[in-house]
């Protein structure tokens, strides 16, 4: 076993070596324009790309010509947001989502809000899940577009996301979830889930950072949106500028990867990420924040009554890469807003831990955790005048 142990998954993945194996030839020998249509470099890696495309598509069973590459998941969820706001407010500029989405999705809103956009922004329940009849019931004559997320990155739990879409459906409004966190883990299918546009991102799911994408349904209904990003109109028009050929085949890579070992992935994450639970439940006072029967299979979030999770952080951190949260909003000292959505008093939220367990996770690892997260558990309760377990 190596130190140190990485253990936050949610925030990035090491990229598979077969990942990476795949996109090398792309700096090289390969390192072609995929726009330039009258030379072998170009054909070679705009071939590459086509690939990419329909191993994308093939992991959320899209079409290859429903998909558009991005720099990651925040930029696919603004063109998303941003996209459908411009293309649609006419019609209407009311947009539907919740309080626990991602940051991406959040701050693009509060941009839409200063651009004219109406947004509600609907509550979860003490497990992070959202009532599908509160959408429903936030739904007017104006609403355009709904974003929920499809799973959350903070405490794992997983959305309804068929019953809603099925709503959106019903009332003629666009569907969007941001699957960053699902696509690859558990089965995402755009057809099965009813939805209109997926934000999805290669460094989440072992591939590269900077190279991610779009789904836009093509059929039933057509989404048209506002590009967001000019000059030379690749992608449809939809995201000019020169394709990242490396990163969109490692992203390829990756989904292919994914598809094929999402079961495997998804057994042996769940088998560890229970056992490192099981362990650590034991200590008193200790519990699970999220939603224990719908959860991405490698996330825990748990909560340590009477201990500092940033004191616990910096005591483990030589040994053990762990989280109090989202990256985006770590090192703030406010407490996590996801946790304070589902109803945690601030304490609470303050002594929270996120635990995301990976594809190279071993039960080794998982046994070391177990063991110096306890111990620093019990040392910092300890240290604490007001612990009185
Ligand atoms: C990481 C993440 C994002 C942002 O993805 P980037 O590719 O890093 O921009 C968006 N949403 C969720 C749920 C995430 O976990």
């Amino acid at each position: 076993m190596q130190l140190p142990i990485y253990l936050d998954n949610n925030a990035t993945t090491p990229c598979d070596p077969r990942v990476v194996e795949a996109m090398l030839p792309y700096f090289t020998r390969q390192f072609g324009n995929a726009a330039s249509r009258h030379h072998v470099f170009g054909w070679a890696a705009d071939a590459a790309v086509d690939l990419a495309r329909e191993q994308v598509a093939a992991l959320i069973g899209a079409e290859p010509g429903e998909i558009i590459f991005t720099s990651g998941a925040t930029e696919a969820i603004n063109l998303a947001l941003q996209g459908a706001f411009e293309m649609y407010r006419t019609k209407g500029a009311h947009i539907i989502t919740t309080t626990i989405e991602h940051k991406a999705v959040l701050d693009t809103c509060h941009r839409a809000e200063k651009l004219g956009a109406e947004v509600s922004y609907i509550p979860v329940n003490q497990t992070g899940r959202v009532n599908p009849a509160d959408i429903e019931a936030a739904i007017k004559p104006t609403t355009i577009l709904v974003a929920v997320m499809y799973a959350n990155n903070e405490v794992g739990t997983i959305q309804p996301i068929a019953d809603i879409s099925a709503i959106c459906r019903q009332h003629g409004v666009l569907f969007f979830t941001d699957a960053t966190q699902a696509v690859g883990k558990i089965a995402v299918d755009v057809n099965k889930d009813g939805i209109d546009l997926l934000s999805l991102s290669a460094h989440k799911l072992y591939g590269p950072k900077g190279a991610g994408a779009l789904y836009v349904r093509r059929k039933g209904p057509r989404v048209r949106l506002v590009p967001q990003v000019y000059g030379g109109g690749h992608e449809k028009g939809l995201r000019s500028g020169t394709l990242n050929v490396p990163g969109i085949v490692g992203l390829g890579a990756a989904c292919a990867i994914g598809l094929k070992q999402m079961e495997a992935d998804s057994n042996n994450t769940k088998l560890l990420r229970d056992k490192l639970e099981d362990a650590l439940l034991q200590l008193p006072q200790a519990a699970i924040n999220g939603d224990a029967a719908n959860r991405l299979p490698g996330t825990t979030n748990i909560r340590f009554a009477g201990v500092e999770s940033e004191g616990l952080l910096m005591k483990v951190s030589k040994e053990i890469a762990l989280s109090s949260g989202s990256a985006c909003t770590s090192g703030s000292i406010e407490p996590s807003y996801v946790l304070k959505a589902l109803g945690l008093p601030d304490e609470a939220a303050y002594s929270s831990i996120r635990f995301g367990v990976g594809r190279f996770n071993t039960e080794e690892e998982i046994n070391h955790v177990v063991k110096k997260v306890s111990e620093a558990v019990i040392e910092l309760r300890s240290l604490n005048p007001f612990w009185e377990g």
